[in-house]
């Protein structure tokens, strides 16, 4: 992958979260203390203006340089956890994946990094729930990849809403996260959505 392509898959990750910041806050401000969209997008933006110093790393250093400046820029749980999964995912892979199975078993490093660092899994309404459907759906080869991340990372964060939460800020509301999306959930939706937009459209 070229340096202009990475970068260009970097900033339409940042843009589709500068899009949503606020989407996300309200979806904190039912669940937790409002502050998702304002984290997501200091860390993004923070992305935005090392991109092309972060572009121009082999593909692995660049995840990881980006996993780093989300830590370092991210208050609050998604930083860490946002941060690992893009410095794991890439210290996993320091070539670009090529085929679904690589993809999948390098996405797989990133998102049991994640569980570690959160000491979290599916069903504690968290972004864990697009994260590890995602990964599965990868692992099972589907025919049309693109399809099948789009519809695991759908179905995932649909299911956070009747989930009661047991991780993060929203454990905190007890039966009264019910009903509602996870914030961190959405963000992970969004990011992988974006992914795959790029990639179906990239030459
Ligand atoms: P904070 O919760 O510190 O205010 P954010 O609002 O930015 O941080 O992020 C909240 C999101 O982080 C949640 O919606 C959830 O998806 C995710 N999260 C919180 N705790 C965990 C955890 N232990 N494991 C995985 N994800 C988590
Ligand atoms: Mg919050």
């Amino acid at each position: 992958m070229s340096p202009e392509t990475l970068k260009s898959h970097i900033l339409a990750l940042v843009q589709v979260i500068e899009g949503h910041a606020d989407e996300l806050t309200a979806l904190d401000q039912a669940v937790g203390d409002g502050d998702h969209g304002i984290n997501m997008r200091r860390g993004f933006a923070a992305v935005g203006d090392k991109v092309d110093e972060i572009a121009a790393k082999p593909f692995g250093a660049a995840l990881q340089a980006l996993g780093l400046t989300l830590v370092s820029k991210i208050g609050g749980a998604s930083g860490p956890l946002y941060g690992t999964l893009f410095m794991a995912t890439g210290k996993a892979s320091p070539a670009v994946p090529t085929s679904v199975a690589d993809v999948a078993a390098v996405l797989a490093a990133g998102v049991e990094a994640v569980k570690q660092r959160g000491k979290s899994d599916v069903g504690a309404k968290t972004m864990l729930d697009v994260l590890v459907p995602v990964v599965q759906a990868l692992q099972a080869a589907p025919a049309d990849p693109l399809l099948a991340v789009r519809q695991a990372a759908d179905d995932g964060l649909a299911a956070t809403k009747p989930m009661r939460a047991t991780k993060g800020r929203a454990a905190f509301l007890g039966e009264r996260s019910v009903g509602h999306l996870d914030p961190g959930a959405r963000s992970a939706q969004l990011l992988l959505r974006t992914l795959c937009d790029r990639i179906e459209t990239t030459p």
